[in-house]
């Protein structure tokens, strides 16, 4: 239990130091100064091309900085599998392979928690939507549940139910041993963590700054600040009320 234990701390610190976590360096690369204070819109302002080029088949977000955020991630996932490679490693992470959608404490921001939203109610297949409400009828109290899935996982068959808007920290967590809920063993999460970690040390910006901001503008702020940022309110997956979740999911809300 203790190893276990151990991989969700580290899945926890990959996610903030990965994607949520402001660096002052990243602040000092953006602001062009040493200030822990950067005007919000004139950060956003310098990513909203790239945000324009992003490929909405892979990124089908209405929030395109969101998308561009989620872009990064999958790049630095990417990096990571390569620097795995170079070491001889793989990655043995698949579709259908979902121990980590068991086990990890996942959430979103605010701006990634909407995105999904949206996702769910006009693009998510029906039948996925039919068998995420089921599941939530089925196990209403998700935190009492044996291995406490996150309530998007479709468990029937182990796949995520919102994988093309999932949130950061899903896109960046690779093992290099098939992870199992029933075998306590080292799955090489260490290795990939600073891989990962290395990785977004090549990308121009973390992905969760972009978010910030949005989040900071949102809330009628208009600068990013380096002690407050960190510490933005996060939608936890598992601890959705059963209620809000059927709703969302509910088969009368398909047409909306
Ligand atoms: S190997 Fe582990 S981290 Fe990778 S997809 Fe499977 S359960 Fe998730
Ligand atoms: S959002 Fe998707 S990938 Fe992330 S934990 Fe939930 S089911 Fe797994």
């Amino acid at each position: 239990m203790a190893k276990k234990t151990h991989r969700k701390s580290l899945f926890r610190f990959e996610m903030m130091e990965g994607s949520i976590a402001i660096q002052k360096q990243d602040l000092n690369r953006s602001s062009q100064g040493s200030s822990n204070r950067v005007a919000a819109r004139k950060f956003l302002a310098r990513f909203q091309g790239q945000a324009k080029v992003v490929d909405a088949a892979d990124f089908p977000h209405q929030n395109r900085l969101l998308a561009l955020g989620h872009s990064y991630c999958e790049n630095v996932a990417q990096k990571a599998k390569e620097k795995l490679a170079e070491m001889g490693l793989n990655s043995a992470c698949h579709s259908g392979c979902d121990a980590c959608c068991y086990y990890a404490e996942m959430d979103a921001t605010g701006l990634e928690f909407e995105e999904i939203v949206r996702y769910v109610r006009q693009a998510m297949p029906a039948a996925v939507r039919a068998e995420l409400y089921h599941q939530v009828e089925e196990t209403p109290d998700f935190t009492k549940h044996q291995h406490r899935p996150c309530p998007f996982l479709d468990r029937s068959k182990g796949n995520c139910g919102i994988y093309p808007v999932r949130p950061m920290g899903c896109r960046g967590l690779l093992a290099t041993k098939v992870c199992r809920l029933d075998v306590e063993e080292d799955t090489g999460l260490e290795t990939t963590v600073r891989l990962v970690q290395q990785a977004w040390q090549e990308m121009p910006i973390r992905a969760g700054l972009l978010m910030i901001a949005q989040e900071q503008i949102r809330k009628g702020k208009g600068h990013i600040n380096l002690q407050q940022s960190s510490s933005e309110v996060l939608v936890q997956f598992k601890q959705l009320e059963a209620e809000k979740l059927k709703k969302l999911f509910s088969p009368d809300q398909f047409e909306e």
